[in-house]
């Protein structure tokens, strides 16, 4: 029988884990005042088997916490067990933020547009530079997860820039309901890695600073699809497959005025131009303005806390060429997460129901 090639050992600071070993490392970054070690924890996990290198990222933003479960379901996952290649996994980023719950640093620095950072830089700039050329430098793959921030949700969707094939086919293959073409954001991870060749995809799903049992289940589903499209694991015929609708563009609708937003459209719902999504008014309801949907198209994010101020985005809304296939796809992928299906398999766990 011919042998099949044998993982490469994958190195990190000091440690190095061998084919068929899985090992946590600690990477070391600036302390607190306190006297106390900050640590970014990393989980290692070496297929015997040669494959791809990916990793999975949460926390970046410290109060997006929804990926740090996909990542706690996704590396006690059975099939793992045939990983071919190597998974690097950081559920904690921005371990600063994590502790406060908060999204941005102590020096109230938004961690996403600190890339690709220095070592002699702000704390910001140091946390980039150890994530980047530690993690994301050392892979061929990404998917960094995320969620809404505070008081907004989103449904799943994956933001990627679409211009590049192979990372269009990655996109397509997570299977979240909606692909939205997203160009590079100055100081972004992805845009740090663009330059290097790692292929990242974006996931957002859900509130900050809570769990969202569909979101995280699409999230585990949606990367070990990945990792059977680019070889990692292998295929399943068993598995359905949603086709996830493109989104060329995207729109935010904002307050017209301030005061308190009753939303009239649940998340997944297909909106024509000049629909009422909500209306906002005064706590008496005695000055009233209609919220109008300026475009046609499918909400993917909204506002959670109803007290809005004029001009705060309420409501996004994804463009497609076909608004009708966007409908079915969505229907569709709701009928494989929903949490009251006892037939879904979410990976050995219970959902979590709060
Ligand atoms: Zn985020």
């Amino acid at each position: 029988m011919k042998r099949r090639p044998r993982n490469t050992p994958f190195t990190l600071g000091n440690v190095t884990v061998k084919p068929g070993e899985s090992q946590y490392v600690e990477l070391s970054l600036p302390g607190l005042y306190t006297h106390s070690d900050i640590n970014m924890p990393v989980h290692i996990m070496c297929g015997k088997e040669a494959g791809p290198t990916m990793f999975v990222s949460a926390a970046i933003h410290g109060d997006e916490i929804n990926g740090v479960e996909i990542i706690r379901r996704l590396k006690n996952s059975k099939g793992l067990r045939r990983l071919k290649g190597t998974l690097v996994t950081v559920p904690v980023v921005n371990v600063y933020g994590f502790i406060n719950k908060s999204r941005y640093l102590p020096d109230r620095r938004d961690l996403n547009r600190f890339f690709p950072g220095s070592e002699t830089g702000s704390m910001a700039s140091k946390l980039a530079y150890v994530f980047l050329n530690n993690i994301c430098h050392q892979c061929d793959y990404g998917i960094d997860l995320h969620t809404a921030a505070i008081s907004r949700d989103n449904l799943p969707q994956i933001r990627a820039l679409l211009d590049n094939d192979e990372i269009k086919a990655l996109a397509l293959a997570f299977g979240a309901p909606v692909v939205l073409n997203a160009p590079l954001r100055e100081g972004s991870m992805r845009q740090a890695v663009s330059e290097s060749g790692t292929k990242v995809l974006l996931y957002e799903a859900g509130e900050a600073l809570r769990y969202d049992e569909i979101s995280i289940r699409a999230g585990v589903n949606g990367i070990i699809n990945v990792m059977r499209k680019i070889g990692m694991l292998t295929a399943s015929r068993k598995r359905v497959k949603i086709a996830p609708a493109i989104a060329h563009s995207s729109k935010w609708v904002r307050a017209p005025q301030s005061g308190i937003l009753r939303s009239t459209n649940p998340m997944g719902q297909s909106i024509d131009k000049g629909d009422v999504l909500g209306y906002v008014s005064d706590p008496f309801g005695e000055i009233e303005q209609e919220v109008l949907s300026p475009v046609s198209g499918m909400v993917i994010g909204r506002a959670t806390l109803p007290l809005v101020h004029e001009g705060e985005a309420i409501f996004h809304i994804a463009r497609f060429d076909e608004l009708e296939e966007a409908e079915t796809v969505y229907e569709e992928f709701h009928s494989h997460v929903d949490p009251e299906d006892d037939d879904i398999e979410p990976y050995g766990d219970e959902p979590v129901i709060y």
